[in-house]
């Protein structure tokens, strides 16, 4: 069935409207114009490894296609061009922002969309990207979990270090993950966690905090399951992405009522409830988190405690307001 809002209808939540194609493309708006030879950008962070060391990665934005998925909550497409790029520009655009970053041991090459998508990153370049990062000891990509295959082990054996394929789980409420438009079952996710682990490959997930639909306890108790669910199918690192909006669907769906993006608070809760598990690595992704700020007066300094428990995987004492943010109180 067709709802008012153009949704079509057709899992065991009738009440809950489910994006298609074709209504998340029409919420979007205009995509900037990106140079298929130039790099989106670099950057180095860091990170805390199992035996609680913490080093620097890099991280090579690539710009290429569009992925073929029309997730409700991606504002990747940004950051791509319509069409394939040419054989030549991937590694072109590695070998520059290489250029730019440091030596360093650890490298993201993170590529809007999956990497192992043909037309994102052309089959031919596959092996001169392998020898342009073969000397780094990890090197971490990402892939829709329906694409991860043999050509993961193939790229994997011709580097020195060890490849991490990071996937979105995204969420382990079926219904949620159905309304995401990601074509992604826990199926899916399961075989391909499945295939990473039998080919002895790295294997980091990630998690949404909030998705649309549910209430705010909901997305809290959710966001601890996946985590969980990640670790049970073998995640050595789980990062929770804050969802926000800014690319047409998030923000239509939270004029309809149907999103909150996550307050502060919430991403706290997530990460306190999570890193006392010591199930694996527990991160939150960082960038632009003063936007969920919901106290002028405690916020900077949250965010810098946020920051201190990604390296130091352990609960940092808590900051004190008189806004009471961690009163423990969860309207919906
Ligand atoms: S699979 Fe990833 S890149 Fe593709 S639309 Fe979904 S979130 Fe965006
Ligand atoms: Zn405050």
């Amino acid at each position: 069935m067709l709802t008012d809002a153009g949704f079509m209808d057709t899992t065991s939540k009738p009440s809950w409207p489910r994006p298609t194609d074709d209504w998340v493309l029409a919420q979007r708006p205009a995509k900037p114009l990106n140079d298929p030879w130039k790099p989106g950008g670099w950057l180095v962070e860091k990170e805390p490894l199992p035996d609680g060391s913490i080093v620097e990665i890099g991280t090579l934005f690539l710009t290429n296609r569009e992925c073929p998925f029309r997730c409700v909550m991606c504002d990747l497409w940004k950051y791509t061009v319509n069409d394939r790029v040419p054989d030549g520009a991937i590694p072109h655009q590695i070998a520059e922002g290489l250029r730019h970053l440091r030596p360093l041991r650890h490298l993201k090459l993170y590529n809007a969309g999956s990497f192992f998508d043909a037309q994102a990153i052309p089959t031919r370049d596959l092996p001169v990207i392998a020898d342009l990062v073969a000397n780094h000891e990890r090197v971490i990509v990402e892939c829709h979990p329906r694409l991860v295959d043999r050509r993961c082990v193939e790229f994997s054996k011709r580097l020195k270090g060890r490849l991490e394929i990071a996937v979105g789980l995204e969420t382990c409420h079926p219904e949620a993950l159905a309304r995401l438009n990601k074509r992604m079952t826990l199926e899916d996710f399961c075989r391909a966690t499945d295939f990473i682990h039998a080919h002895g490959l790295g294997l980091r997930v990630f998690v949404l905090s909030t998705l649309p639909f549910l209430t705010r306890q909901e997305n809290l108790d959710w966001a601890w399951k996946s985590i969980e669910f990640a670790f049970e199918h073998g995640a050595e690192i789980v990062t929770v992405i804050p969802t926000r909006s800014g690319n047409g669907a998030m923000d239509r769906l939270q004029s309809q009522g149907h999103f909150m993006p996550p307050r502060l608070a919430d991403l706290e809760r997530i990460l306190v409830q999570s890193l006392p598990q010591q199930r694996g690595i527990v991160l939150l992704d960082v960038w632009d988190l003063s936007r969920f700020v919901d106290c002028p007066n405690c916020g900077p300094a949250r965010i810098n405690r946020l920051h201190q428990m990604n390296l130091s995987q352990r609960v940092e004492p808590p900051i004190v307001c008189g806004c009471q943010h961690d009163a423990g109180e969860l309207p919906s």
